[in-house]
């Protein structure tokens, strides 16, 4: 375990050019994912009138679940890590979206679930799940002189405070396309999500997403269908793109060298964005992509795996039934 540990540290740090490079020979492209089947619920609570189907007994940090429910409701809610998670209608069933955050305490936490009822009666149900470490892994990077800059913890702060109220704005729209998400684009996986990185012993920060190498000029393809709440320069992310996917899901793309969306359109799945590039704290080219669900940045890979409820009669998005 602990050779594995260090190899693979070895080849992260390897892996992430801190000049420009020529594009490796034995780059292995991504292999498109198989569309998520729907899932079998872990676990069924039932009070007068609705059942809850959980699809998670546990959730590892920086993931999403799954919370089902069905019967005669007229709102309700899910109470998870200091958060509120809406139901939110989708066909037949209510669903509501929670998130292991990527930094809480690998222990046992309540969720509660508060349903009400079209003439006002309320149902609750409490349920133990455990929230499991995920392993990141420490980083110390170092950025050359003229981004250093980059570095001040003041700059983090902000950064992140800008995006999280753009993440944390849910809109009551389903608006990701029926095939589901998909990867931005091929490329070789250089940095996984999740890591604690330390930048040039100064600033630590988190890694929210999951980066890929890629000549400058790559296409970069919207993951669903969604709306551009943000497509500017910031100091980190460099040029960046965030799409809003509806219902809490946003996909962002940084240190892009072409920005082709403005704010306030609707783009199609697979619609090019931009071309991926250098800005911001980068330290090479390559493409970081992430995904946010209600406020918090989850696991991109871990999310593309996960089974999401369609418009139709609880029938998985792209599960072909
Ligand atoms: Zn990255």
């Amino acid at each position: 375990m602990m050779a594995y540990r260090v190899l693979l540290l070895c080849l992260l740090l390897c892996a992430v050019p801190l000049t420009t490079t020529t594009t490796t020979t034995t780059a292995q492209e991504a292999t498109p994912l198989p569309p998520p089947a729907a899932p079998a619920p872990v676990a069924l609570l039932q009070g007068p009138g609705v059942t809850v189907e959980l699809f998670f007994e546990q959730l590892q940090q920086g993931t999403m679940g799954l919370v089902r429910a069905t019967g005669d409701i007229a709102e309700g809610r899910v109470l998870f890590l200091n958060r509120q998670y809406d139901f939110v209608r989708l066909g037949e069933a209510w669903y509501a979206f929670v998130v292991a955050a990527i930094d809480a305490r690998p222990r046992d936490y309540t969720l509660s679930i508060l349903l009400r009822s079209s003439a006002g009666t309320d149902s609750t149900f409490d349920r133990a799940i455990t929230i499991t470490s995920a392993s990141f892994l420490n980083l110390n990077f170092s950025l050359p002189a003229d981004r250093a800059f980059l570095t001040d913890p003041e700059v983090e702060r902000n950064e992140f405070a800008r995006l999280d109220v753009l993440i944390d704005a849910i809109r009551p729209e389903r608006l990701w396309s029926a095939e589901g998400f998909q990867m931005p684009m091929q490329g070789e996986i250089i940095s996984e999500f999740g890591q604690y990185r330390v930048l040039n012993q100064n600033v630590q920060t988190r890694h929210t997403g999951w980066d890929q190498q890629a000549p400058v000029g790559t296409p970069v393809a919207a993951m669903s269908r969604g709306e551009v709440v943000f497509a500017d320069r910031l100091d980190i992310r460099g040029n960046y793109v965030l799409l809003d996917h509806g219902y809490g899901i946003f996909s962002g793309y940084a240190h892009l060298s072409q920005v082709n969306v403005e704010r306030g359109q609707t783009i199609e799945k697979g619609q090019i964005i931009g071309l991926t590039g250098n800005t911001g704290r980068s330290s090479g080219p390559h493409l970081h992509w992430e995904i946010a669900v209600n406020g918090e940045w989850v696991d991109g890979m871990v999310f593309l795996r996960t089974w999401l409820p369609g418009e139709g009669s609880g029938s998985g998005l792209g599960s072909g039934s």
